[in-house]
């Protein structure tokens, strides 16, 4: 969610703010600003919108300056104008600040200010830290800094310049992502690698609380009581080129593609064939706690949240430990039971979702064995768990997942098969199950070429502005992934349903408008989702299925058919999600939707 990026160093920092910006604008945002240090002033420059505009305002009139920072705001308190975007100045005009997150006792901070005859122009939270850290100046902006943040509750990734101390950047982070790239007699400060990695592939991950002054000579790391901080240099493992397009004309497109590979390198020196295990080095401190637990609770948002239900059928047929579900956002003010022996796994795309960090911060704090399932190397999820598995499918740029959802529900098989094989799995059911897994992505290679057919499909309904998904057992979750998926990327209304709960009320919705996309693949449920197909045809429902290739039957009673590969049924989510995944994606772009940008919408929630 929103960036920042600021740069200190040789080079001309304007171009290398703006394009480093352009690589986080996958985060969402609706406005941005760019301030640099040039000639003992401070300039700066705001736009509502994308950042071309930016651009085209910015022109060449920064054009001298080697430092410098840049901001894409994600409106939380005050509309995206212009006042409201960042950078965010002090009463004297010469310090100026960028945030990512809010300050939650802004009324009161800014009522102390006013109380002391500071004018506050914006609405937002931003300012009140802006003008309340050049309230405590006093010759030292790092001071300064620590000095207001120690008033402050809430979230924040930060960056602030100030004319008096003209080759400095004083950055601090709490809830929200803050690295920083050590270059050559460069640095750059960004709310996460993607602008970082062109620079240089040296990094620090500054933690919650740290605050990171940079000066021509080097930076240092404190706490917000000054006692220095020492952080390692770690590398970053993604590379430029899975930042860039390549040959296709989203990122969605290239994530959805990219899914045979992801699905490989998730797998990659995980699966032992000859001893039938599965290895996960990131679990190897907690195995003993993790195969005697009790009960394992999953939780996650929106895509992840779908994996975790997934995820339970699979440990809890594989591994037969109970298993429930939870959606962050309401676990961590439920008040809720964490008995002996109970681990809470949190999923997160990111690792940096405010409401998944905060689950898994109450979780352990109640005594639960807490682990994670991310993506983002370094994040604060991964950081804050006991222990955890890495999803490695590269970076992911188009806001609605792909790839990562297939990442997550790879690791879920693998977690579900590294439990059950310690339980109660044999060898040879073991060993099935994992050489099943290791073919699935030539299953999804085989899925993909349905790409045409779903453009088809998504061509001939695309007029309708309600649809429904259904599915059963396994593929209850997937239907409810198809309809985020159309929800998030081409603004149509979308429900998602366990297939027989329909006649219990949606069914009323159903007339010859309304597309049904059922999953009926050949599982045990197979025979009763043919019964909710009928149910949808009698009230003159238009069915779209996903079935088993060979599937004779189905062309009858469905207008039209996606066929998938047959594959075992724990594994069959991998494969019928990516159908769904391919029809929202063409429904969008023939809507003319901003696929990999879609409104309203930020890649990694850090706020609540
Ligand atoms: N809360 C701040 C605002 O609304 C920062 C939002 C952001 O993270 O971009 O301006």
């Amino acid at each position: 969610m929103c960036g920042i990026v600021a740069y200190l160093g040789q080079r001309e920092a304007t171009p290398i703010l703006l394009e480093g910006i352009k690589r986080l604008e996958y985060r969402g945002y609706d406005s941005a600003g760019i301030a640099v240090i040039r000639g003992g002033k401070v300039l700066i420059r705001r736009s509502v919108g994308r950042i071309s505009a930016l651009e085209e305002k910015v022109g060449g009139e920064l054009d001298g300056a080697t430092i410098g920072m840049a901001h894409t705001r994600w409106a939380t308190h005050g509309a995206p104008t212009e006042i409201n975007a960042h950078p965010h100045c002090d009463a004297s005009g010469k310090l100026a600040l960028v945030h990512n997150g809010i300050i939650e006792n802004y009324r009161v901070l800014r009522t102390f200010l006013e109380n002391h005859g500071v004018r506050l122009e914006s609405q937002t939270d931003t300012e009140v830290l802006a003008k309340l850290v050049g309230h405590f100046y006093d010759g030292c902006l790092e001071e300064a800094v620590r000095r207001a943040l120690r008033e402050v509750r809430g979230t924040f990734g930060i960056a602030v310049l100030h004319t008096d101390e003209p080759e400095t950047i004083v950055a601090a982070r709490r809830g929200s992502p803050l690295i920083l790239g050590v270059g050559q007699g460069e640095y750059v400060v960004a709310s996460d690698a993607a602008a970082i990695i062109q620079h240089t592939p040296q990094v620090i991950y500054l933690s919650d609380n740290e605050v990171v002054t940079v000066t021509r000579d080097g930076f240092r790391t404190t706490n917000l009581q000054a006692a220095p901080v020492t952080k390692e240099l770690e590398e970053i493992e993604w590379t430029l080129e899975q930042l860039e397009l390549g040959e296709h004309q989203h990122f969605m497109s290239k994530e959805i593609f990219e899914q045979p590979e992801a699905l490989r390198t998730c797998l990659r020196g995980r699966v032992d064939l000859e001893e039938a295990r599965v290895v996960l080095g990131g679990l190897d401190s907690v195995t003993r706690e993790l195969v005697r637990c009790k009960r394992i609770i999953l939780a996650g948002c929106g895509t992840a949240w779908h994996s975790c239900l997934v995820g339970k059928y699979l440990i809890e047929e594989m591994a037969r430990i109970p298993c429930e579900v939870e959606y962050a956002s309401e676990f961590r003010y439920r008040n809720p039971l964490i008995f002996d022996r109970t681990v809470v796994v949190a999923i997160s795309q990111s690792g940096e979702t405010a409401d998944t960090l905060a689950a898994l911060r109450e979780a352990k704090d109640r005594g639960a064995l807490a682990l994670g399932i991310v993506n983002a190397v370094g994040s604060t999820i991964a950081r804050e768990t006991d222990a955890g598995v890495y999803l490695h499918v590269g970076p992911e740029i188009g806001v609605a997942s792909t790839k990562a959802f297939i990442g997550q529900l790879t690791v879920l098989s693998l977690l579900a098969a590294f439990l059950g094989r310690r339980r109660h799995m044999s060898h040879p059911e073991c060993l099935r199950y994992l050489k099943e897994l290791s073919q699935i992505p030539q299953a999804i290679e085989r899925t993909l070429e349905l790409s045409s057919q779903t453009r088809r499909i998504a061509a001939r309904f695309v007029e309708a502005n309600n649809w429904l998904y259904l599915g059963r057992g396994l593929q209850y979750p997937i239907a409810l992934e198809g309809a985020l998926k159309l929800k998030e990327i081409s603004y149509i209304h979308a429900e998602g349903l366990p297939a027989a709960e329909m006649k219990h009320g949606p069914i009323a919705l159903i007339n010859e408008d309304m597309p049904v996309v059922v999953i009926a693949v050949h599982d045990h449920l197979y025979d009763k989702v043919i019964s909710n197909i009928e149910e949808v045809r009698s009230r003159g429902g238009r069915v779209i299925a996903v079935a088993t290739e060979g599937d004779a039957h189905i062309g009858r009673l469905a207008e039209e058919v996606l066929y998938v590969p047959e594959v075992p049924e724990m594994l069959q989510p991998l494969v019928t999600v990516v159908p769904l995944q391919l029809l929202a994606y063409h429904a969008a772009v023939l809507r003319g939707c901003d696929v990999d940008k879609p409104r309203n919408l930020a890649k990694s929630v850090t706020v609540e």
